[in-house]
């Protein structure tokens, strides 16, 4: 595959950032590949593994830069682009990988020059797992990017870093912040907030004990443990700035919630059936479109301990 960018600078090295470091270098995508992370731990971390030319500031990793993809939790990006903002080359392209768009586009807009480009994107892909030693050059493979263009984004520097998340294995697709946010909402957020709940339930009663929770795990809560096992400081994050079409889909679910306790406390198994059937057949959609496997147990493999 040709090269897209000559030089890309990924601020912050965790999950996502390593991963892209692997798939860029995967299919030949960037000459060269620059990054930074705010401890010298991770620095090292990435250091050991070769992710990329490691460097001492965020201003030293995004000098000559021709994309520049911000790779923190999204509470932190304005702050950062505050501080690159002046460093870098005309001309340039910065993006994101937040997983929240319009607080992003309004945390990062006011610190862009004129001569720079803004569009952001996010990769929906990832696991529970944090830092630079979580990454693998697969994660994006036969997942989405939703890349958001702001009014007046540069057509031609759209489409080239839809040509880059293409490169690292992802299919792309295009809408605004609002209507992202509230998707994401309903896949991803909302999601994570019923699974820390659930796993937050399950800790507080008393009833029943811890042992008993894991050894019986596998009969629902450990796929709940999975996602809430996320990193807090990103889904914090997530919350505070996605809060409205949060707060929509959580009220929508409450009531379908109180539907379904309903129909529980009254006997009514045509709702719970009904209902059960229509979930299940999104469940069939999520699998034929190749997001999921079919194996049973997720594919999970079978070890005798189990
Ligand atoms: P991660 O593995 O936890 O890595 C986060 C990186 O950001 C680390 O290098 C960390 O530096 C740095 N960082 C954290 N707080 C910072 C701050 N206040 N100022 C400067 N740097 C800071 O996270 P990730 O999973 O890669 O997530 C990165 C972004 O991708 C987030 O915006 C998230 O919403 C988005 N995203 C995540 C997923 C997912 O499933 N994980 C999927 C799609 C998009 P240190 O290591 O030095 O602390």
């Amino acid at each position: 595959m040709a090269v897209i960018y000559d030089r890309v600078a990924l601020i912050g090295l965790g999950l996502i950032a390593s991963s892209m470091a692997l798939a860029i270098k995967r299919g030949g995508l960037a000459r060269k590949i620059t990054g930074y992370a705010r401890s010298s731990q991770t620095r090292d971390i990435a250091r050991e593994l070769d992710l990329c030319e490691v460097c001492e500031s965020a201003v030293e990793a995004v000098r000559d830069a021709d994309l520049i993809v911000l790779c923190v939790p999204v509470g932190a990006m304005g702050s950062i682009m505050e501080d690159i903002g002046p460093h870098l080359k005309s001309g340039a392209v910065v993006s994101d990988v937040g997983s929240v768009k319009r607080a992003v586009i309004a945390s990062v807009t006011p610190h862009l020059r004129d001569d720079v480009h803004f569009v952001p994107a996010h990769p929906i892909a990832g696991t529970e797992h944090s830092g630079p030693r979580s990454g693998f050059a697969e994660l994006f493979d036969n997942r989405w990017c939703i890349i958001v263009p702001p009014e007046g984004a540069d057509a031609t520097e759209v489409e080239r870093l839809n040509r880059l998340w293409v490169g690292m294995g992802a299919q792309v697709d295009q809408m605004d912040a609002d209507h992202h946010d509230l998707v994401l909402s309903v896949t991803s957020h909302t999601p994570h907030l019923i699974a820390y709940t659930m796993v937050g339930v399950a800790d507080d009663l008393q009833r029943v004990t811890d042992g008993e929770v894991i050894k019986y795990s596998a009969a629902g809560f450990r796929d709940f443990t999975r996602i809430a096992a996320s990193d807090p400081i990103m889904w914090r994050d997530v919350f505070l700035t996605n809060k409205d079409a949060t707060l929509e889909i959580l009220g929508r679910f409450t009531e379908e919630l109180f539907a379904l306790q309903r129909a529980i406390r009254t006997g009514d198994g045509a709702h719970l059936q009904e209902y059960f059937t229509r979930t299940r057949a999104i469940r069939r959609g999520i699998v034929e479109a190749g997001q999921d496997t079919d194996a049973p147990d997720f594919g999970r493999t079978l070890s005798k301990k189990g």
